[in-house]
């Protein structure tokens, strides 16, 4: 099942106890695992409300295991974004990155999501994620995902690294680079990847991982952190690869990691000259033998320099931004009027088409780069209307919205809106946030009574 000379090399690195104990762990099915999404509901009330059993994720205050019998995915609280179905040892990216609210945050492979939503709830909603990834495809995947989980302040970008460098040079807090790699550590969750593995794909992939890291060094300020990590076992691809772009970096240093139930990383896997004096011992890895989540390496590095913390925005009142045509700022306005308490401070509107998007920072920072998003989609501006996103709906908090359908879970209408059916509910018309259990689900549009469907077609429940 898992390719010779991958289990050939365990057993050399390992040892023949440790070893037999690893081939075991591998035949064992994989724990799944959410991460609750402290930007809609704070982790203590989740657990009171959580449709299945919890049991907490010993390196990451926001993660759970849950049983393998149930299907987290087709629950109506994973439509509202409330958590995140993820892989428990990849929570700890987010852990150890660990952003702060208003830094400015790139995760630059970062498809489909699960460390930059992380990111940007660690970071409360507040300062700036680029979350960029290669793949457009991904990268859309990316998108939906940031916007279920109700963010206004990250950027899709779908790019090579290397050209972020020019319009964000030393611009980034904090940097995360969850590499591609042979993906051993996922072995046992997904068997394509066995069927890509091989000694030359590690090989290929240590030397692309060398290159994407060497590519990040001019987007982290100084005194900002660097973050690397790989979901494989294997050394090349782990100590190998940090040992060189240290070497070649010595701006860089490793800092020490505390991440209950990792284990340190491997000096004595790297060749011994290379390895000297880096530390490499700082780096963590997970092993499926030892905790409950599958293989994962993570090095913590800091950029040398005296870091300046960056300070609160103050976002300004709305008001029409320079250059937005009237009939844009009116139809946007009107609609906030009729449909919201009051009209949402954002910052950085911005016209994209027919688009309306509020931009997390100066956009004229996005010039010449592939933009999937240019920041939260607020809705498409028609001849006489605008039309209010998902991704807004999802944003917005209940209260925001004058006019609601509050559904409780046990309510059929909950699944008879996921799967796009027309609800009936009397009251007044027009825009209408659906809402379950108080959490938002997404848009209907009210006409005498009849609530019909704004859910997005590719979201729809079959
Ligand atoms: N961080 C993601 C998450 O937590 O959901 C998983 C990332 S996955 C391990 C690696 C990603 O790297 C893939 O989505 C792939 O498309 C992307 N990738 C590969 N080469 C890249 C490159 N040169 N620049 C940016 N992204 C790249």
């Amino acid at each position: 099942m898992f390719p010779d000379t991958f289990l050939f090399r365990m057993r050399e690195l390992l040892g023949e106890a440790e070893f037999a104990e690893f081939y075991e762990a591998l035949r064992r099915p994989p724990t799944p695992a959410i991460r609750v999404n402290t930007l809609k509901i704070p982790v203590d009330e989740f657990r009171a409300i959580s449709p299945f059993p919890l049991e907490p994720v010993p390196w990451c205050p926001e993660g759970f295991y849950i049983p393998e019998d149930v299907e987290p995915g087709k629950h109506p609280y994973h439509a509202a974004g409330l958590y995140y179905v993820q892989e428990p040892t990849a929570m700890a990216v987010g852990v150890v990155a660990d952003p702060q609210p208003w830094e400015w945050v790139a995760d630059l492979a970062a498809a489909p999501g699960g460390k930059a939503t992380h990111l940007v709830a660690r970071m409360e909603d507040k300062g700036f994620l680029l979350a960029n990834d290669i793949d457009r495809r991904r990268t859309t995947v990316l998108a939906q995902n940031l916007e279920r989980w109700g963010s206004r302040i990250w950027v899709a970008a779908n790019e090579r690294i290397e050209r972020l460098q020019p319009n964000f040079p030393e611009a980034f807090d904090t940097v995360v680079l969850d590499a591609p790699c042979t993906g051993e550590g996922m072995f046992r969750r997904n068997r394509d990847v066995i069927a890509h593995w091989s000694p030359r794909a590690v090989q290929g992939n240590a030397k692309r991982q060398l290159h994407l890291l060497r590519a990040t060094t001019r987007l982290v300020k100084p005194g900002g952190v660097l973050v690397y990590a790989t979901c494989t076992f294997n050394p090349d691809e782990n100590e190998g690869v940090i040992a060189r772009f240290l070497r070649e970096h010595p701006e860089f240093s490793l800092e020490p990691v505390d991440l209950p139930g990792a284990s340190p990383g491997r000096p004595d896997w790297v060749e011994p000259d290379l390895a000297q004096g880096l530390n490499l011992e700082y780096t963590r890895r997970f092993w499926p033998h030892k905790v409950r989540g599958e293989g994962h390496f993570i090095a913590l590095m800091v950029k040398e320099g005296y870091y300046r913390p960056r300070h609160p925005l103050n976002i300004p009142e709305p008001k029409r931004p320079k250059g937005m045509p009237r009939r844009v700022w009116h139809l946007y306005k009107t609609w906030c009027e009729e449909t919201l308490v009051e009209m949402p401070r954002l910052a950085g509107l911005i016209l994209v088409n027919d688009q309306l998007y509020a931009c997390p920072i100066n956009p004229g920072r996005l010039q010449n780069l592939r933009i999937l998003r240019p920041g939260l989609w607020l809705g498409t501006v028609k001849q006489t209307a605008f039309i209010p996103d998902h991704a807004l709906a999802m944003w917005l908090k209940p209260e925001m919205v004058k006019r609601r359908l509050d559904l409780t879970l046990d309510d059929p209408r909950v699944v008879a809106y996921l799967r796009g059916e027309q609800l009936e509910a009397p009251g007044e018309d027009g825009w209408v946030l659906v809402t379950v259990d108080g959490f938002s689900l997404g848009w209907g549009k009210r006409v005498r009574g009849v609530v019909k469907n704004r859910y997005p077609k590719h979201l729809r429940w079959r």
